[in-house]
């Protein structure tokens, strides 16, 4: 039985983060056969370190030849103290300092010569914000070897092969599996776990690229498909996903089961759960990808499963994304004329600003959308422009925002089989005086959207979890 597993930034981000997650290696390792760990750059909240890698590259680009140093410095100071506090001066510590001391120089060079050149591009960022993680595995692995439990860091620029699209790069599975065989088969098998950098990968010709922002769940499950590995595990914070913000409800619980289709309804209107491309390795091999709290390890978390595998499905969480404004593009020429929603669409999509919910009246008198509070403007000057002549010939009366609003989403695929669910969810928010300004049902229909005043939104989250919790 194989199992891969990935630790966050807060598991490896101190010396006491990684003698936890140590122990929980080796207890895991008891119950599984052969388990492969995968790990990401130190990062203790509130300081993460790919953050950090990435604004003294920033800074450097902006022509500032001090930040970098500041932030090299400081970086220093994180690792050396918990290679400090974890490896015995005996063993292995000078030479886990002298590794991590050769990528911390290596990125005042790189900063410097950014600095010098003015030009920061894709590859030089990759190269940079995947060094968390190449320092962070080879300090895990090492203490492991030094409690007796066999491991070897593995640098993932060796093993998943990519495409040059950096800051996130897409796998080839094929070239990946070769060497992910070729290079973790003979450790498992000699009962090494192999600790393998989560983020990066490289090219066939080996320039390193990463994965995208939290791309280490990425990581994870591109290694459980390879090695055809009978389950992927994420470790994270809390007892997996949850049915609501636990910071909103009190009352939040862990969902047992999900499908791809609800965390990918999850994900879209703002629950954090996953870097959004673990999920199809996993789905597509059939494989169990599970997501487990560090601080209470016994429980069994979230499964996420396919849609035919998701039991009843009932209606299962409900989560909400603030600082939006709803557009609305309106006017009684608009009726019966083929074009407009198109043309809408094409003057939002050319400002590169995402739409979270579109909802069109019936008359076709309207069509309204919401979009992050911050880009309004770009995205209704686009649209005054493009209707500047329908604007003059009055067939479009308005193109309007409508400030601070939220959408709530409420997601389960069991909405589908269980009528009455829309309507006790109305029902609630007007018992409540919560007033709701546009609907949106996600076509899967395992999602039902209400765009409500900001001010509205923990209300609405927390007696729409009231009904969650009563089904
Ligand atoms: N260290 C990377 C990031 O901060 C990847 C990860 O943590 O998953 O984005
Ligand atoms: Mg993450």
């Amino acid at each position: 039985m194989t199992l891969v597993m990935k630790f966050g930034g807060t598991s490896v981000g101190s010396a006491n983060a990684m003698r936890e997650t140590a122990q929980l290696i080796q207890k895991t390792k008891q119950a599984w056969n052969q388990i492969i760990v995968v790990a990401s750059g130190m990062g203790s909240k509130p300081i993460k370190i790919t953050d950090l890698l990435l604004q003294g590259a920033y800074s450097a680009f902006d022509g500032d030849d001090n930040t970098y140093k500041e932030i090299a410095d400081q970086m220093r100071r994180i690792h050396f103290e918990t290679i400090d506090g974890l490896l015995e001066p005996e063993g292995e510590r000078q030479k886990i300092l002298a590794e991590n001391q050769r990528f911390i120089s290596h990125y005042e060079a790189l900063c410097q010569a950014v600095c010098v050149l003015g030009e920061l591009t894709p590859r030089a960022l990759d190269a940079i914000s995947g060094m968390g993680e190449q320092m962070s595995v080879p300090i895990l692995a090492a203490y492991l070897r030094q409690e007796g439990i066999p491991a070897q860091a593995v640098d993932a620029t060796n093993l998943i092969v990519t495409d040059n699209n950096f800051q996130s790069a897409n796998p080839d599975f094929g070239l990946t599996t070769i060497k992910v065989q070729a290079a973790l088969r003979p450790l498992l098998e000699n009962n090494i776990i192999p600790i393998v950098t989560g983020f990066v990968g490289a090219t066939p010709n080996g320039i390193t690229t990463t994965l995208g922002r939290g791309g280490s769940d990425f990581s994870a499950s591109i290694l459980g498909q390879s090695i055809k590995a009978n389950e992927v595990w994420i470790w994270t914070d809390v007892d997996g996903v949850m049915s609501a913000d636990p910071r909103i409800v009190d009352n939040a619980v862990s969902i047992p089961v999900l499908s791809y289709r609800e965390v990918s309804e999850l994900a879209y209107y703002g629950a954090k759960v996953l870097h959004p491309k673990t999920m199809r390795p996993c789905i597509e091999n059939n494989i169990p990808l599970r997501i487990k709290n560090t601080f209470n390890p016994t429980h069994p978390g979230t499964v996420i499963v396919d849609h035919k595998s998701n039991g009843n499905g009932g209606i299962k969480a409900v989560t909400g994304i603030k600082n939006l404004s709803m557009i609305t593009v309106e006017g009684t020429g608009m009726i019966g004329i083929p074009g407009i929603a198109a043309r809408t669409f094409s003057a939002v999509a050319r400002t590169k600003v995402s739409v979270l919910l579109i909802s069109q009246a019936s008359s076709e008198q309207s069509i309204c959308f919401a979009v992050p509070e911050s880009q309004n403007e770009t995205v209704v000057n686009s649209l005054r422009t493009e209707f500047a002549e329908e604007i003059k010939r009055r067939d479009i009366d308005s193109v309007w925002a409508l400030h601070d609003v939220s959408i709530v989403t409420v997601v389960g695929a069991g909405m589908r089989g269980t009528p009455g669910v829309s309507g006790r969810i109305f029902s609630s928010m007007g018992e409540h005086h919560v007033n709701v300004i546009a609907i949106a049902q996600g076509s899967s229909e395992c999602s039902i959207s209400i765009v409500i005043d900001g001010d509205d939104t923990a209300a609405a989250i927390s007696h729409i979890h009231n009904i969650i919790l009563e089904l």
